[in-house]
């Protein structure tokens, strides 16, 4: 058998929903545990994102600076980045917060416990720091791979990693669309 892929996933800002449907695979995913083991996941109990990874599936934008952080970690570390998922590719419903601001929703959802220092920002020790504004992946680091839906079907994914491992195209405008 050839080698096996090295595949990460991560979530960053986004609801879970594209990794349920990764899950969704049901047995499918033993079938391609056959040509790809995943190093890091919110799936596998690995803390540091490894080096060396073939195919990083990101789902969620980016919306604090451990986000940014991650990407970049991720673009280091990964010869292909799929953005899995509407968020990953728009920023979809987390963008929604650039509308008024990170202060404006801070202040409206938090009231007085929204203060922030001196210097205009609020708080980050504990939690990470809020970006001004959310993005999508590709406005930070370069993309390879879109794969649009909210949540992408299972049948997607399954399809795109089937065809990935094959080396063979396929037309994404087939398989899924935004916001389906
Ligand atoms: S694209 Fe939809 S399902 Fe996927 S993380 Fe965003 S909101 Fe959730």
């Amino acid at each position: 058998m050839a080698q096996k892929i090295k595949v990460a996933t991560i979530w960053l800002d986004g609801c879970s929903g594209c990794h349920m449907s990764f899950l969704d695979m049901d047995e499918r995913l033993v079938e391609l545990s056959e040509y790809m083991d995943v190093l890091y996941s919110p799936y596998v109990d690995q803390k540091e994102f490894p080096e060396g990874v073939d195919l990083t599936i990101v789902e969620g934008a980016l919306s604090s600076d451990h986000d940014v952080e991650m990407i970049k970690t991720i673009r280091q570390n990964s010869k292909k980045i799929l953005a899995l998922g509407d968020c990953a590719i728009t920023g979809n419903v987390s963008t929604m917060k650039n509308l008024y601001g990170t202060r404006a929703i801070m202040e409206t959802g938090y009231g007085q416990n929204a203060d922030h220092n001196e210097s205009g920002e609020y708080p980050h020790l504990v939690v990470p720091k809020l970006l001004d504004r959310v993005h999508p992946l590709h406005e930070i680091v370069p993309v390879d791979y879109f794969v649009p839906g909210c949540p992408t079907p299972a049948d997607a994914i399954y399809t795109v990693l089937k065809a990935l491992i094959e080396g063979k195209e396929v037309n994404i405008s087939q398989l899924t669309r935004f916001g389906k």
